[in-house]
C-alpha cells in the first residue's frame, strides 16, 4: 500500500533512517479495563504490522482516530482470547468494507481486500481452525468466506543457527520479522521487527531466552535496541507470565532496554519504583514512540 495509508500511523513522528514508529493500541493483560488488551502497531515509511487483535480492538482505533482500514498486516503471537479474539471480526469487516466505506477510505484497501496474516506455521494452522469456527464467520451467509478468502499469508522459513525455535519472514512491503518461540503456551511466539524492536508477547520469566534476544542471537548478531516485555503486576497469580519482581533480577544492561507491557490495571502503583530507581525504561504507554 502507498504511504498515504500510513498518515494515521506515522504522522508527526519525524521518523527517519531505519526508524520505526510504535503505537500501543492496548497495554494490559487479559483482565484489563480501560488500558485494553496489549496490541502494538509498528510502522516504517513503507509498511506496518499490527501485533495481536483482542476482542476490544476497535475502542482504541476510535480513541486514536486511526481508521481500522489502514491496517493490512496482522501478526498473531498466540491463541489466547486477549490476543486473537477480534481477528475474525476484523477480517470479515475487511471483506465487506468496500461496500460500506466512503470511497476515499476504501482506497486504503489497495490491491487486495484480504488481510495479510503473519504467524509461524504451527500457529497459522491453529488460526485457520479458529477463524473458521468463530461465530462471526460460521454464521456468515456468504459461502465464499473462509480462511483463504479472508487472509493472505507470507512465506516463512526457519532461522538456521538460532538458539531455539525461530522463524523469519517479510511483510508484503518489506518489514523483516523474526518469531522466537516462548514457553507461555505450547504454541506462542515473541517477535523482532527489523532487528530493532523486540516484543516478547506473553511469556514466563525466561532470562536465557531474553538474553539471547538482546544479544542478537536470533538476528545474526544485530542487537535490538528496545525490548517490550510482558510484565505481570499481580505477583504471579495468573500463571505463564514474567512478574515485575522476577524482571528486576535481570542484569541492568538488559533492563535498560526493557519497556514493560501487558501489565495489570494496578501498574501505576509501581511507577515510583520503575522511574525513580530507573529499574526499566518505563511502562509502555499510548504515546507514539520512535525507535
Ligand atoms: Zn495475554
Amino acid at each position: 500500500m502507498g504511504i498515504v495509508g500510513f498518515r494515521g500511523l506515522i504522522g508527526g513522528t519525524g521518523i527517519q533512517g531505519g526508524q520505526l514508529a510504535l503505537q500501543w493500541l492496548g497495554l494490559g493483560n487479559e483482565l484489563a479495563g480501560a488500558i485494553n488488551h496489549a496490541s502494538l502497531l509498528v510502522a516504517s515509511p513503507k509498511d506496518h504490522v499490527m501485533i495481536d487483535v483482542g476482542p476490544r480492538y476497535k475502542e482504541t482505533f476510535q480513541f486514536l482516530y486511526i481508521p481500522i482500514i489502514v491496517v493490512r498486516n496482522i501478526v498473531i503471537t498466540h491463541m489466547h482470547w486477549d490476543h486473537v479474539g477480534g481477528l475474525a471480526e476484523l477480517a470479515l469487516y475487511n471483506k465487506v468494507a468496500p461496500k460500506i466505506l466512503p470511497r476515499e477510505d476504501a482506497q486504503y484497501l489497495g490491491r487486495d481486500k484480504r488481510l495479510t496474516l503473519i504467524a509461524p506455521p504451527d500457529l497459522t494452522d491453529l488460526l485457520s481452525k479458529h477463524v473458521e469456527s468463530d461465530g462471526f464467520i460460521a454464521t456468515a451467509a456468504d459461502e465464499d468466506i473462509n480462511f483463504r478468502t479472508l487472509f493472505n499469508t507470507v512465506p516463512m522459513e526457519p532461522v538456521e543457527g538460532a538458539p531455539s525455535v525461530a522463524y523469519r519472514c517479510k511483510t508484503p512491503d518489506g518489514l523483516r520479522l523474526v518469531f522466537f518461540k516462548t514457553k507461555h503456551l505450547a504454541v506462542s511466539y515473541g517477535v523482532i521487527i527489523n532487528e530493532r524492536v523486540a516484543y516478547t508477547s506473553d511469556t514466563p520469566y525466561d532470562p536465557e531466552l531474553i538474553t539471547a534476544v538482546v544479544e542478537g542471537k536470533f538476528t545474526e548478531g544485530n542487537k535490538p535496541q528496545l525490548l517490550y516485555h510482558d510484565c505481570a503486576t499481580d505477583g504471579g497469580q495468573i500463571p505463564g507470565h514474567a512478574t515485575f519482581e522476577q524482571l528486576k533480577e535481570l542484569p541492568v544492561e538488559i533492563r535498560e532496554k526493557i519497556v514493560l507491557t501487558h501489565y495489570g490495571d494496578n501498574y501505576a502503583e509501581l511507577s515510583a519504583e520503575v522511574y525513580e530507581k530507573k529499574l526499566f525504561r518505563g511502562f509502555a504507554s499510548r504515546n507514539k514512540e520512535v525507535c
